[in-house]
């Protein structure tokens, strides 16, 4: 569909959707009239700005089904995220929803180069969780044969793909690359297995870690993007091409903010994803801010598909800090580190003030083998370290780097950010 088609189908579908909510959610309609706003105040998706966010504490004060938009009666399906802190996330479909589902997970699939003839392990987890559904009702609709293992059971997850003949693998990107190593050490060799591309999701997942799969797997591997508050997998997908994600923007509408001042930001920036649901009836919603980073390009893709693609998410919002004014996110400084061989991604960020100005500083672990080499090349690569960080991110950092085990681990996620400033 050509641009200004679709602006067209974009606009009517947010006055449905705002409509909908308006008269449906009585949150949403007192947080629309505090702003003074009805719904005939919405004509076109131009007019989206003028309506306020939506939070996933928003979700979790209206627990579990105060968002929801029609009676429990057209409700037929439930998911909900697993909270790290407090309530979990719900989220609930109707029959038109699923639908909806269906066909957004059918693109997906179909992105990946998957019709009818193929054969579909689902190794996401089944339940609760969306992934396992998602694939599952995507991969029916597009008549391919539906295998849905679930998770775990690794010499199963073989023994399956391997007699099966499965072509298309869904599951993390970490668990794709765990059965690749699995089966390496099976014995069984590659020819015997049809797989020719995965999906993978629900994670991030670095370049160098899709080069691995690739290469062990001897497969296509392809990114999705999802989050359940939005439908769940389905949200965007990259194609063959595998130079961004498209996303399906005649269902979600994606804009890019600056997770500080909230603004919108002109096109191409790098900010926080929001998206408004444009069909869904169970749970729409507005302008809901996912945390998630990452960058729109509307340049028409080489695939032929004309829906807007967004980069490989670059990590969290919440993480972000401002340095002399500049937006940096730990996870950029992460993504440069993972790309290069010579060092472990063990890292620690400093950031001060001297002199009413602020300080950089990063620490990085040297891999043990790089580590014996001569001076001269650890000096080497310090400076490319700090050339590549500083044309990335627009930042003057000094780097230091450390011997392997210097920096402190700790249980579960280790902290890489020092901020010594006071504000
Ligand atoms: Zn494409």
């Amino acid at each position: 569909m050509e641009r200004e088609e679709l602006n067209r189908v974009q606009s009517e579908r947010l006055i449905e959707t705002v409509e909908r909510a308006y008269f449906n959610v009585p949150y949403y309609r007192q947080k629309m009239q505090e702003k003074g706003l009805g719904p005939e105040s919405i004509r076109s998706i131009n007019d989206l700005g003028k309506l306020p966010y939506t939070t996933k504490q928003d979700l979790r004060d209206n627990y579990p089904f105060g968002l929801f938009a029609v009676p429990m009666s057209e409700i037929v399906r439930i998911h909900a995220s697993s909270g790290t802190t407090g309530k979990p996330t719900v989220v609930g479909y109707t029959r038109t929803d699923i639908s909806t589902w269906s066909e957004v997970m059918a693109r997906t699939l179909t992105c990946a180069g998957a019709g009818r003839n193929d054969f579909i392990q689902v190794a996401y987890g089944y339940g609760l969780f969306t992934g396992g559904l998602g694939l599952h009702y995507g991969g029916e609709k597009i008549g391919a044969s539906v295998i849905p293992i679930s998770g775990g059971n690794t010499l199963r997850q073989i023994q399956l793909m391997h007699d099966f003949g499965s072509t298309i693998l869904a599951c993390t990107p970490s668990y794709a690359l765990y059965l690749a190593e699995a089966i390496e050490e099976s014995g069984i060799n590659r020819e015997e297995f049809r797989l020719k591309a995965g999906v993978f999701g629900a994670e991030p997942w670095t370049e160098n870690m899709r080069r691995e799969i690739e290469e062990k797997l001897k497969i296509k591997a392809i990114d999705i993007y999802g989050l359940s508050e939005v439908i769940g997998p389905g949200v965007a997908s990259e194609c063959m091409v595998q130079r961004g994600l498209h996303i399906n923007e005649d269902h979600f509408y994606p804009e890019i903010i600056d997770p500080v001042t909230l603004e919108v930001l002109p096109e191409g920036s790098t900010g926080e994803l929001v998206f408004t649901t444009l069909t869904k009836e169970g749970l729409p919603l507005i302008r809901y801010r996912t945390r998630d980073l990452t960058r729109l390009n509307r340049e028409r893709c080489n695939c032929g598909r004309t829906l807007v693609r967004m980069d490989k998410c670059l990590g969290r919002s919440d993480d972000m800090l401002i340095i002399r004014g500049v937006n940096l996110f730990p996870s950029q400084v992460e993504t440069l580190l993972l790309e290069m061989s010579e060092i472990k991604p063990h890292y620690l960020l400093i950031v001060d003030r001297v002199n009413n100005l602020d300080t950089l500083e990063l620490k990085v672990e040297v891999d043990e083998e790089f580590f014996l080499d001569k001076i001269s090349q650890l000096e080497a690569l310090r400076q490319k370290i700090q050339d590549n960080l500083e044309s990335s991110i627009g930042l003057g950092i000094k780097v230091t780097l450390v011997e392997p085990k210097m920096i402190e681990r700790s249980e579960g996620k280790s902290k890489r950010v020092i901020d010594k400033r006071k504000f």
